[in-house]
């Protein structure tokens, strides 16, 4: 089974729904495909605080500055450059012109600016602390009705199909490394299609699922960047993940964000004893560690943050979606401390890109959190993620040009017997979580990540097993791809002894 478009773009989230709906704005036909099985499916729609603008009279100077302090020192200034010169126009003619979002506006009809942690003014656009959803619910309205996009939900890319890899004709391995589009498994109707693609884009997001708490939704695991990894293409910055010091620490539940601005408002971090023991308003990682620390010291899962200097009323209007949230597990915020963890929320490294989302493979661009544009250097300023895939869909989507390009014969695919027990698949989720969390995780020794490096070498030697003889499934798929990231993650830590950013190493 075989499918041929121009622009092949694996994921929806910000980054790959933009560039689709950039390309198709120029009569190029795309096929948009999402393991998800709705536009929720990502963490785009989970982002809660707002994105990156500009501040009232402010030139593009400050921030920059703001974003290469965040970076350590780390940061590729031209595109920190390319963010902050073209961010605001892109804002301005692709979220508030051409789709529509519904930004926050004061009385007088100018935009309402809020400012977080790290900023040095209220520049950032917001939609009360669900920006993530606006955006997106506005953003899939154009999309779906656009008649130039295939946007296929519960579709899980597998690979790349390369020439080299690939070809039934031989001699093309001796041609440039070159991307022709993707193997796709489409959950629902269980079979394997090739997709050829005149340009293929990977916009598949982040990588916190591989940890045991994290922010990230099921689908951020390091798919694209697993996929690009094995068809040799350069991966970097791969041990600078950001952890959040604040999330709802629940039993059988995915982590929620408890924003910074809790802490902004007065909240106190308190021991299991509930006794203040955090300066609540340090940068982020030095408070995402300290937590770490305390609860390694007592031997706790949790601390908790205390809201009850601020009545009730106040944090249901200033927080809606975090009091609610609170609230359904039985948590009334401005009453008792809640329970918090701090988790895994953003990867700064990924597939090695340009200022166009080129990688080092013909015909494969990388766009949004999969990709390592060097923007956020070894940390990131709060707001920019949302904005840098914006301004990388764009400037990907303008710089393709669609070329005729024959595609080779390739061999159809061979799907495998064997059913996996699913015991087998979930043990083994938990022990890369937990292996990733206690060696790979804010703090790091030589000796934790060598005994990390070792256990997941040889688990995915037990996965790559499975995978060969197995009936290929998406939880096989993300299991395979979730395992590969965890080993760059831990490679790419072991590799560097020296603390920088958000990467920290005990010795
Ligand atoms: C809770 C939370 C709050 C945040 N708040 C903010 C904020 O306020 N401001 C900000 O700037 N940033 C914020 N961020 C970060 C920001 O949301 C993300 O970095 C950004 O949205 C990533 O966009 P993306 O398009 O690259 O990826 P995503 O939005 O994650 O989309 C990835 C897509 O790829 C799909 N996919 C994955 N693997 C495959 C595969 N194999 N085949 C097919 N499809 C696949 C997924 O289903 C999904 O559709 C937040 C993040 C989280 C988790």
């Amino acid at each position: 089974m075989v499918s041929e478009t121009d622009v092949l773009i694996i994921g929806s989230g910000i980054a790959g729904m933009v560039a689709a709906l950039q390309l198709a704005e120029r009569g190029v036909e795309v096929t948009l495909i999402c393991s998800g099985k709705n536009p929720t499916c990502s963490n785009s729609y989970r982002a809660q605080g707002g994105i990156g603008f500009k501040g009232n009279n402010e030139g593009a100077g400050l921030f920059k500055d703001d974003i290469l302090k965040a970076g350590a020192g780390l940061c590729n200034k031209k595109a920190v450059d390319q963010l902050v010169n073209r961010g605001p126009s892109c804002v301005q003619e692709i979220l508030i012109d051409l789709i529509d979002v519904p930004f926050e506006k004061a009385q007088s009809r100018e935009w309402k600016l809020t400012k977080e942690g790290a900023h040095s003014v209220s520049r950032i656009l917001f939609h009360g602390d669900q920006t993530g959803k606006a955006i997106m619910e506005a953003t899939f309205k154009k999309v779906s009705n656009h008649p130039k996009i295939d946007l296929k939900f519960q579709h899980s890319a597998i690979d790349l199909i390369t020439l080299s890899h690939h070809s039934k004709e031989i001699t093309d391995i001796y041609e440039p490394p070159t991307c022709v589009g993707a193997y796709i498994l489409d959950h629902e109707l269980e079979k394997v299609k090739a997709f050829f693609a005149k340009e293929t884009i990977l916009a598949t997001g982040g990588v916190g699922e591989c940890f045991l708490h994290t922010t990230n939704g099921k689908e951020a695991r390091g798919d694209g960047i697993a996929m690009a990894y094995r068809a040799g293409i350069r991966i970097m910055n791969m041990e600078y993940i950001q952890f959040h010091p604040t999330a709802l620490y629940t039993v059988g539940e995915p982590r929620f964000l408890l924003s910074e601005a809790l802490r902004g408002e007065g909240g106190q971090i308190l021991t299991h004893d509930h006794r203040p023991c955090i300066d609540p308003l340090a940068p982020r990682d030095v408070t995402a560690r300290a937590i770490f620390e305390e609860m390694v010291k007592t031997n706790r899962p949790h601390l908790w943050l205390d809201m009850s200097h601020q009545s009730s009323a106040h944090l249901e209007t200033r927080f809606p979606t975090i009091y609610r949230h609170c609230k359904e597990r039985g948590w009334n915020l401005g009453k008792t401390p809640i329970p918090i963890v701090p988790a895994a929320h953003y990867s700064c490294g990924g597939i090695a890109v340009d200022l166009d989302g080129r990688t080092t493979m013909q015909g494969l661009r990388a766009i949004g959190e999969v990709a390592c544009s060097g923007v956020h250097g070894a940390n990131r300023l709060a707001s920019t993620a949302l904005l840098e895939g914006l301004v990388w869909a764009k400037t990907c989507a303008d710089s393709i040009e669609i070329k005729e390009k024959k595609f080779p014969e390739v061999e159809p695919w061979q799907m495998g017997k064997e059913g996996i027990d699913g015991a087998l698949i979930h043990q083994d989720w938990m022990t890369i979580k937990q292996t990733m969390w206690n060696y790979v995780g804010l703090m790091r020794s030589s000796q934790r990540l060598k005994r990390a490096y070792k256990m997941l070498s040889e688990l995915k030697w037990e996965i790559d097993s499975f995978y060969e003889g197995g009936a290929l499934t998406s939880e096989l798929l993300a299991l395979r791809n979730g395992c590969e990231t965890a080993l760059l993650i831990t490679q790419g830590a072991l590799r560097n002894p020296r603390s920088l950013g958000c990467h920290f190493r005990v010795e």
